[in-house]
Formats: structure tokens, C-alpha cells, sequence
């Protein structure tokens, strides 16, 4: 049985965020676990998305791509909902997962009413990059862990060795947890519209 489209979500309020333009925050308490919103928007291939955004200012970093598969993006700038609002935070309330071909939100942690959901954008890098890559995808979330870029991996070390050491054990975590649901190449990667 198919997932129900979830175009609107209860859950959530748009509004404008500190963290980045506008933001998506909880209209109420959203318990650990709840599924909030689908990301939707028109389904196109990566090369169709590579063309639409071909002419893309490379310093602005808006970005409403999602990679579900090597076949499929979602543009989040066209027939979208208010998923696309959401922020990007490298300690977020939220992650995105991706079931049926299609991507949803959901909470990691109970969320208090009023809170800014995030999750981690986690946009890869790309041998094409420009060199300050890191200052237009430089990241504000506040977060304690904030590793200061919406990247993945971030590229330098994060402070001192033992932060070094510390993402290094994330990210060996995050690859065990996501090898059930989803390669780390197809996780919220909004890649195409900076080429
Ligand atoms: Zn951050």
C-alpha cells in the first residue's frame, strides 16, 4: 500500500528564521519519531536538473534539490511544499528519510512547540566545487556542534584534534545507521544547483 501523499503536515508553521530566510517551525509538540511532512516538488532527471539550473549563481546558496536515486531530484522550487523551508542544521530535531522513492521528514527527537526544525542537509562535495565553497555554504545553526559548513564531509578539520576525532566517530555511526535506509549519496544532497 502506497504512503499517502503528505503535502501539508499539522504539524508545522512557516515563518521567518534567524538561522536562514524563512523556516519551518512547530505549530505544537511533535513527539520523536513523527513522520511530518513529505518534501515535494517536481520530479526530474539529474540531467534535467543540471540544465534547469545551469545558469545558477554559484555564490547563492538557496537550494531545493533533493537526490531521492541516481534517476530522480526533486525540485523543491517548483510544485513544492513547505518542506523546502526547512533549514539545514548539523544538530537537527529531524532527518530526512527516503521510503517508496519519495522523501520525508521525520523527528529524531521530541520537538517543543515553537522550535525551528533542521535536519542535516548534508550536500556533498563535487571536484567541480569553487575554492570558497565553504563561505557560500558556510552554516549558522548555532548548534554546539555546528561543524560551520552545510557540507559533507567538512573538509577541514573542525578546531582541535579531539574534535578531529569526534567527527570521525560520527561519521562511522552515521554510515552503519544508513546503510538500512539509504546510501549516504542519496541522503538530502542539493548538489545540482551550483554547477
Ligand atoms: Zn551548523
Amino acid at each position: 500500500m502506497a504512503i499517502p501523499l503528505m503535502r501539508t503536515s499539522p504539524w508545522i508553521e512557516v515563518r521567518n528564521s534567524k538561522i536562514h530566510g524563512k523556516g519551518v517551525f512547530a505549530a505544537k509538540r511533535i513527539p520523536k519519531g513523527t513522520r511530518i511532512i513529505e518534501y515535494i516538488g517536481e520530479r526530474i532527471s539529474h540531467k534535467e536538473a543540471d540544465d534547469r539550473y545551469a545558469d545558477h549563481d554559484p555564490n547563492d546558496n538557496h537550494t531545493f534539490l533533493f537526490i531521492v536515486d541516481r534517476k530522480t531530484v526533486i525540485d523543491g522550487g517548483r510544485k513544492a511544499n513547505a518542506a523546502r523551508y526547512i533549514n539545514h542544521s548539523c544538530n537537527g530535531n529531524c532527518e530526512s528519510a527516503i521510503a517508496e522513492r519519495r522523501v520525508f521528514i521525520d523527528a529524531v527527537r521530541d520537538i517543543a512547540k515553537g522550535e525551528e526544525l533542521g535536519y542535516d542537509y548534508e550536500i556533498g562535495r563535487d571536484k567541480n566545487d569553487p575554492p570558497n565553497v565553504d563561505e557560500i555554504y558556510a552554516c549558522r545553526c548555532g548548534s554546539p556542534k555546528c561543524r560551520g559548513t552545510m557540507l559533507w564531509p567538512a573538509k577541514r578539520p573542525v578546531k582541535k584534534k579531539k574534535a578531529k576525532k569526534k567527527v570521525a566517530a560520527k561519521t562511522a555511526v552515521k554510515k552503519t545507521s544508513k546503510k538500512t535506509k539509504v546510501s549516504k549519496k542519496k541522503k538530502g544532497k542539493r548538489v545540482a544547483s551550483r554547477r
